[in-house]
């Protein structure tokens, strides 16, 4: 049994205290935001204090990869849930997969009660301030514990960092004679405007597939069905789009939805709850603790967005955040090793985990932004790869299958493409089709800019 300590208590941060709870290891967790409120789910997104999590009233889908990951090890968080009004989906994915329709808070609240009541883990409600190191041989600090605001020192036979995508290691590791991760960063170039709406009396959502993606020209729009009727409808622009502001006026905002000819379905009879709230400065980021085959740092290890971060088009944070969180668990009963040894293993299990991941968004971002800068233009492989996978699922199960796994995570883009029969029709098609394109919806970029200024 070791004793961790778990700085920041989000999805990946309770995961990782549930999951090593379970594996029999005490658990020290450390956030600096108070518990949900009492009173259930609108209580939850409506008062909830989140001031570590700005983004955390924004739509969010809940996919395979991560509902999986939950269902094996707190099935008991997913039955409170259902409980409380979110909504189980089968997936096409031919195993019997869930996805969970749930906002982002309510999701949260669930995950935070089941660690809060586990009898081996301690929830602290307490700032992180820094690191204890037992010194720095050669430049690669040792650490031993981690410093709190209010409780002072906590010893630990490893620390990990679950402080999401601001997560201010760098500054902690060079205060204990350490250098600052490796980072690799790309910044999204999108913004992002998301409305709560409440269907109407006796409606239902014109889909359950979290998100449903509808792509402008110049902009996407995404739909997430959640919990007790609520959804999102958000609008990703690119960051310097001038007309982006004029969105964050609700009757705008509401003018240009009702413009995207399939997003009607989805404010028919639905009421808007607040206001649209803004989302900027995202970026792709992944920070290694790791440099030329060799630790920066030992007992000590970044977990979910504060080791990677990755644009939300797809949704895909919060179901990494819970997968790595695993990982790290899984790589907790091997603490018993030489810690420059556990630090190497956990970055290359780290990697096997993310990495994929990261690089896929990269391009998937590099291409779109490159779309929307230029207007439609010869696109990437990967864009026209999912292009041709979007027509052939139609008609199509085994593609439908496949690609719905990878859709939830539960099958690498590699492993889809060594799916023979899967890469056999997608290049058969790509050649019957050399000028695919994605169908945009919407208005023109003229139109909008009328609605918009009007
Ligand atoms: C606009 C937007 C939309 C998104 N949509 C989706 C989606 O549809 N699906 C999806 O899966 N993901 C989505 N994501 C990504 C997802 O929200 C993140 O991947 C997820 O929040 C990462 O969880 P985390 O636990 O790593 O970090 P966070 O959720 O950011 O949690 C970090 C925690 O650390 C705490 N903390 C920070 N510093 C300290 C400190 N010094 N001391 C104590 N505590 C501290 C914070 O208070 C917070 O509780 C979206 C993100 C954005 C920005």
């Amino acid at each position: 049994m070791a004793d961790i300590v778990v700085l920041g208590a989000g999805v990946a941060g309770l995961g990782l205290a549930a999951f090593a709870a379970r594996r029999g290891h005490r658990v020290t967790l450390a956030e600096r935001d108070g518990p949900p409120p009492e009173g259930g789910a609108h209580t939850e997104v409506a008062d909830w204090e989140r001031r570590g999590v700005p983004h955390a009233r924004q739509g969010h889908a809940l996919l395979g990869l991560g509902i999986g990951v939950l269902r094996q090890e707190c099935p008991e968080v997913l039955a409170d849930l259902t409980g409380r009004g979110a909504v189980p989906v089968t997936l096409e994915t031919g195993g019997g997969d869930l996805g969970l329709l749930s906002r982002r808070l309510v999701f949260e609240a669930a995950l935070r009660r089941r660690v809060a009541a586990d009898p081996a883990v301690t929830l602290l409600h307490d700032k992180v301030t820094g690191l204890l190191s037992a010194g720095a041989p050669n430049g690669v600090p040792q650490v031993y514990g981690v410093r709190l605001a209010e409780t002072g020192d906590v010893a630990a036979d490893v620390v990990l960092d679950a402080t999401g995508r601001r997560s201010t290691a760098a500054a902690w590791l060079t205060a204990i004679g350490g250098t600052a991760p490796r980072e690799t960063a790309q910044a999204c170039g999108f913004s992002y405007i998301a409305q709560e709406f409440a269907l109407g009396e006796g409606r239902r959502f014109p889909s359950l597939r979290a998100p449903v993606v509808y792509e402008l020209d110049f902009a996407t729009v995404l739909a997430f069905p959640g919990d007790n009727g609520r959804f999102h409808l958000s609008t990703t622009v690119a960051s310097h789009d001038p007309a982006r502001t004029r969105l964050l006026d609700r009757t705008v905002y509401l003018r240009f939805l009702a413009s995207v000819a399939p997003v009607r379905d989805w404010l028919d009879g639905a009421a808007p709850v607040g206001d649209p709230m803004p989302m900027a400065g995202l970026e792709n980021r992944y920070r290694s603790l790791q440099a030329d085959g060799a630790p920066l740092v030992t007992g000590f290890a970044l977990v979910g967005d504060a080791c990677v971060q990755t644009n939300p088009t797809f949704g895909r944070g919060v179901s990494l955040g819970l997968a790595h969180a695993r990982t790290v668990a899984d790589q907790l009963d091997r603490l018993d090793q030489e810690p420059a040894a556990w630090a190497t293993e956990t970055h290359e299990a780290t990697d096997r985990c993310l990495g994929q991941w990261f690089e896929q968004q990269v391009a998937t971002d590099a291409a779109r932004l490159a779309e929307l800068a230029e207007g439609p233009h010869d696109e990437s492989l990967t864009a026209r790869v999912l292009t041709a996978l979007a027509v052939l699922r139609e008609d199509d199960e085994h593609i439908r299958t496949a690609a719905e796994r990878v859709y939830h995570m539960l099958l690498t883009p590699a492993e889809l493409m060594a799916d023979r029969k899967v890469a056999r029709r997608v290049l058969a098609f790509l050649r019957e089709h050399p000028d695919l394109r994605r169908d945009h919806v919407g208005p023109t970029r003229q139109d909008f800019e009328r609605l918009v200024a009007g």
